[in-house]
Parts: structure tokens; C-alpha cells; sequence
């Protein structure tokens, strides 16, 4: 599903430029709950930022279902983000001219779905903001602002979900909850979770733990929960 080769990034600084990656390869199959730890600056969101699609890497091939990124044109990444990524990115990007519920529907409305608005509220609900359906981003707070963007992320149901600290900013029992709803989107529907996080408790829960490290992906020894 995730096929890294030799993936390199690096950012220019004044005279200099700052490796961020360098030379990481990585398998990720189907169906894996993989999180990535490591200090600030390591370059957790900037490995997220290439898998998306959203730069493109100095050097080095991603693979994701089979399609590798760099020949996908504008309009081939823009379906593959459709049909099968979900991405959680640290910044929201709820459209502020629209409600909650109309936010979560936003990505089953452009494809076409007929019960967008029923999806979407499901999906609301399953995050604790079924009384927050017609709030505006700027009568949310910043916690359920992250759930409705979680909830958009998820609502068609993604083969493969990239996270930026999910539960970052949510307290511990919000955190369970979003991250509940990921875990049973992998169970339920074998997705597979790429999740950058500081939440030992998500760590806990992944199958593996990959910590960036000097660039490179080390994997770190797990015990799985009994
Ligand atoms: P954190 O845990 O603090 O979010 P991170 O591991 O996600 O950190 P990145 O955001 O990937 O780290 O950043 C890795 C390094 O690359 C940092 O030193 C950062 O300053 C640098 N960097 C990231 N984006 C850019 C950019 N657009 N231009 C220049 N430098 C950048």
C-alpha cells in the first residue's frame, strides 16, 4: 500500500540547506496501524506533507495502492486524495463560510453522493458534535474545530488515513473517542493508519512504531497490548 524508496528533503536556509530525510525506504501494507514519533523537527510532517502528495520530494519514489505519486498529474492526485487518503493535518482548513455538517460533507458532495448530508451527520455524531451540525469554524472552539476536520477526513470511508497528531489539543477522553474512531475504521474497514503522534496510548495501539531519527525511519521494539 505505502512503498517509500530513498526519500530525500531537504530545505534551503539562507546559504545553507537542513536534511530533513534522507534516504528513508519504508513498507507499509494494507490493513497497518503504523505511528511515527520522534522530536520536534525531525521531519514527521514533512515525511506526511510528500505522502499526500502536496510537495514533491527532492529525491526518492512514494508508491501508494500501486501509483507512484510523482507520474500522477493534477487531476490523478486530486482523485487518488478523493477516493482513497484521508488526511489529518495539524491546521484545519474548515471552510468558514459553511456550516459544520456542510464541512464534513464537502468531499462526498464533490464526488457525487447522494446521502452526503446523512454520511456526514453519522460522522458528526461520532465525534460528539451532533448539536454543533449548523455552527460556523468561527463559533467552534479549536477542539471541535479538529473533530469536524476529522470527521471530513474520514466521512468516505479511506483506504489509507495520514495523520498529524489526531488527538493533539483534545483532552484525554475526546482523544479516546477520535482515536476509537480511527482504530475501528481499520478494524471495521481495513484501513490503514499512518499516524504521526506524541500520544503514547495511540502508539500503544499501533501494530508498528517507526521513530525518525537522523533522517532516517528506525523501528522501534513494541510490545502490542495483550
Ligand atoms: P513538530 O513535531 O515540531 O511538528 P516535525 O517533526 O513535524 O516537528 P517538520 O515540520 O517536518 O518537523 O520540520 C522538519 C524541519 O524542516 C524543521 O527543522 C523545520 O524548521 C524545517 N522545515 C519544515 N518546513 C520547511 C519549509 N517550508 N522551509 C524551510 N524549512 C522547513
Amino acid at each position: 500500500m505505502i512503498e517509500l524508496n530513498d526519500l530525500t528533503m531537504s530545505y534551503a536556509l539562507e546559504s545553507s540547506r537542513v536534511n530533513v530525510l534522507s534516504g528513508v525506504d519504508l513498507a507499509i501494507a494494507d490493513g497497518e496501524t503504523v505511528a511515527i514519533i520522534g522530536p520536534s523537527g525531525s521531519g514527521k510532517t514533512t515525511l506526511l506533507i510528500l505522502l499526500a502528495g502536496l510537495e514533491q520530494p527532492e529525491r526518492g519514489e512514494i508508491r501508494l495502492d500501486g501509483a507512484v505519486l510523482s507520474t500522477l498529474n493534477a487531476d490523478g492526485l486530486a482523485d487518488m486524495r478523493r477516493d482513497k487518503l484521508g488526511i489529518i493535518f495539524q491546521s484545519f482548513h474548515l471552510v468558514p463560510s459553511l456550516t459544520a455538517l456542510a464541512n464534513v460533507a464537502l468531499p462526498l458532495d464533490i464526488a457525487g453522493h447522494s446521502q452526503s448530508r446523512e454520511r456526514a451527520r453519522e460522522m458528526l455524531a461520532k465525534v460528539g458534535l451532533a448539536q454543533r451540525e449548523n455552527h460556523y469554524p468561527s463559533q467552534l472552539s479549536g477542539g471541535e474545530q479538529q473533530r469536524v476536520a476529522i470527521a471530513r477526513a474520514l466521512v468516505h470511508a479511506p483506504k489509507l488515513v495520514l495523520a498529524d497528531e489526531p488527538t493533539g489539543n483534545l483532552d484525554l477522553r475526546t482523544g479516546e473517542k477520535v482515536s476509537d474512531i480511527l482504530f475501528d475504521l481499520n478494524r471495521e474497514a481495513g484501513a490503514t493508519l499512518l499516524m504521526v503522534t506524541h500520544d503514547e496510548a495511540i502508539a500503544k495501539r499501533c501494530s508498528r512504531v517507526l521513530r525518525l531519527h537522523e533522517g532516517k525511519l528506525v523501528e522501534e521494539p513494541h510490545a502490542l497490548p495483550a
